[in-house]
């Protein structure tokens, strides 16, 4: 796997760090309320569970799965949704997680589907942003690191479901990719 990375872009040390210093930030944003906290499968897990062990107030999890790269680099703009949340989100305080943000076209439709639901509040919270990739106006309310507009993996994020295992961010030689 390792020989495949061209560089590591963000190392364990800074990524825990970061996942530190943002679980800090939203226990005193939702200080006295609950918060139910979303990850988007699967690129997202490594991130939340790490995350969510610094989170310092009461929290439920829940899963969704949607798609919309398939074992491609590039946004198809088409965003399925293969699992949806278990339970009702009315009311609730919701926090997206999600691995990173490119186009913007996966959670602006994810945004507009749990805001229909009517919950008391929806924000995101990214590990990584590819602010040159962006289609969509988003707003993120916490994000991790901005990150330049290469192929990324690691930390749960994959290329054709490899490389989710590294435990840092790396960036992907261009010839695993074309190839
Ligand atoms: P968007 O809809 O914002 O263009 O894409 C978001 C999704 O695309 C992410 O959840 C992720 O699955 C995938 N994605 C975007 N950039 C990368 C990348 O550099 N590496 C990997 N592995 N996935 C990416």
């Amino acid at each position: 796997m390792k020989e495949d990375i061209r560089e590591v872009l963000i190392n364990e040390e800074q990524l825990k760090n970061k996942v530190m210093k943002l679980g800090k930030q939203i226990s005193k944003d939702y200080e006295g309320e609950s918060l139910t906290v979303i990850c988007i499968l699967k690129g997202a897990v490594m991130f939340m569970t790490e995350l969510i062990k610094n989170i310092e107030i009461p929290i439920e999890i829940d899963f969704m799965d949607v798609s919309s790269y398939g074992n491609q680099t590039t946004s198809s703009g088409v965003v399925k949704i293969i699992k949806d949340l278990d339970s009702s989100i009315e009311g609730k305080n919701i926090l997206i997680v999600e691995d990173i943000i490119d186009s913007g076209l996966t959670l602006n439709y994810l945004m507009k589907i749990l805001k229909s639901r009517s919950p008391k509040s929806v924000e995101i919270c990214s590990l990584l942003d590819k602010p040159e990739g962006r289609n969509v106006d988003m707003e993120v309310k916490y994000v991790g690191f901005i990150v330049p507009d290469a192929f990324l993996v690691g930390y749960g994020l994959d290329f054709a479901e490899k490389y989710r295992n590294l435990p840092y961010i790396g960036i992907l030689k261009e010839e695993i990719y074309l190839s």
